[in-house]
């Protein structure tokens, strides 16, 4: 098989980029290693940033998030008992956060993708990456038990974390960056109408929650946890009594529903740089992971593929290989903001140490950010999406 774009990884930034291609008449194929199924059920995200909503409408995918994504103005940070609104949209001219899980955008890109017969393998083995330094890249994978290639212009590592993309790259040309924050996000999916109309970021002794939501029936909840803890550990009599110590506020109350889904993610920082090497160009998760504090890793992941899709057209357009060959420079400045922003929101909400000192000094931070417009808004801007970094 031959194309333009060969594309590895059917999550969010691979879906999106086979998408804004097919809408400029560039062709694409897209090798997916798990099945429909399976990433049309994953759990993940579901906080979409302004820009990511825009894109999403303005080129065809919003018909079904219009309908159901929730749009939320403003969100609670919830310390000493007490709660206080950040008024998102007053403090940014409007703007907003949509809530309309992961596996919903996901959904909508494979449907869109299969009504133009756009190739999309899903089930696929072995995939490895060959010739990254020459015109012809090529992508080698086991699809229904059979061998096969695929040659490619350029191909874009859109496999996530734990990908090959990343790991085809000759050592030493990616310089990595990393931090493991000493904890993780219990999460749990509870099909129980939310407590709350909007989020709620909770800092408490016994440590971080967040109340999030994915739909009017549906409750998504996290707690700090130890990363090594095994989820056997949290019944869900203890996740509940938990969840209602730390949201605890005079009168509000926590409406408890069956658990659907539970499972304990670690928080993590990572960046690759470059994201990009010969032909191979890297998006999403696989070239950078922030912790899910700040709501961003869906976010930038579609972000960096707009960026890829304007390269490639400009390039097929007219061969200049100018935006191209800055588009690991132009992802990262995005990148490192997020970065940045994500670790303050998890430095700023988590029991960092047992130590009454730090305490203070995060006790201190939120109640300036709840009594300061010029420290909110900051804090709203970069929540909503900054418009250009
Ligand atoms: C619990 C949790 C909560 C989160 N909450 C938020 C949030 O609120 N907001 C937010 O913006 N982000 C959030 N994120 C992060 C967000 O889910 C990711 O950043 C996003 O999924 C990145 O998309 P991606 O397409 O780059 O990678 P992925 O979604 O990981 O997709 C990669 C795809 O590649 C496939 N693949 C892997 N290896 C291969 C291979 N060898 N061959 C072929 N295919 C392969 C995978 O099966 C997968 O389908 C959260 C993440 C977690 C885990």
């Amino acid at each position: 098989m031959r194309t333009q774009v060969g594309i590895v990884g059917a999550g969010p930034a691979g879906l999106t980029l086979a998408h804004l291609l097919h809408l400029r008449g560039i062709e694409s194929v897209i090798l997916e290693a798990r099945s429909r199924e399976y990433v049309e059920q994953r759990v993940r995200a579901g906080v979409l940033e302004q820009g990511t909503v825009d894109l999403l409408v303005g080129t065809g995918l919003g018909e079904r998030l219009r309908r159901e994504g929730i749009v939320h103005s403003g969100i609670e940070l919830r310390f000493g008992g007490e709660g206080h609104r950040i008024p998102m949209s007053d403090l940014t001219g409007g703007r907003a956060i949509t809530i309309y899980g992961q596996q919903e955008v996901v959904k909508d890109l494979i449907g869109a993708r299969l009504a133009y017969d756009g190739p999309l393998l899903f089930d696929t083995a072995d995939v490895a990456l060959h010739d990254l330094e020459t015109e012809r890249p090529r992508i080698t994978y086991v699809h229904d038990g059979r061998p096969d290639e695929l040659e490619c212009d350029v191909i874009a590592g859109c496999d996530g974390f734990h990908g090959v993309c990343r790991d085809s790259i000759p050592p030493g040309v990616l310089e990595l960056h990393e931090r493991e924050y000493p904890f993780g996000w219990l999460g749990i999916l509870a099909t129980v109408a939310p407590s709350t109309d909007e989020l709620i970021y909770a800092y408490h002794e016994r440590g971080f929650a967040l109340h999030s939501l994915r739909s009017p029936k549906l409750s998504r909840l996290y707690l700090q946890v130890d990363p090594d803890e095994p989820i056997d550990d949290w019944p869900d009599e203890r996740v509940w009594g938990e969840l209602h110590l730390r949201f605890e506020r005079d009168g509000w109350t926590l409406r408890e529903g069956p658990i659907i889904e539970k499972g304990i993610t670690p928080m993590r920082s990572f960046v690759a740089e470059p994201m990009q090497h010969g032909r191979l160009y890297l998006a999403g998760d696989a070239a950078h992971i922030v912790p899910p504090t700040g709501a961003k890793g869906l976010n930038v992941a579609v972000h960096d593929v707009k960026v890829l899709a304007e390269a490639l057209e400009e390039w097929y357009r007219s061969g200049s290989t100018e935006l191209l060959e800055s588009y690991s420079a132009t992802c990262l400045r995005r990148v490192w903001r997020v970065q940045d922003f994500s670790n303050y929101m998890t430095t700023l909400l988590h029991r960092l140490e047992a130590d009454g000192f730090e305490d203070r000094l995060q006790r201190a931070r939120l109640a300036y950010v709840c009594s300061s417009e010029a420290a909110a808004r900051s804090l709203a801007e970069n929540y909503v999406g900054l418009e250009n970094v």
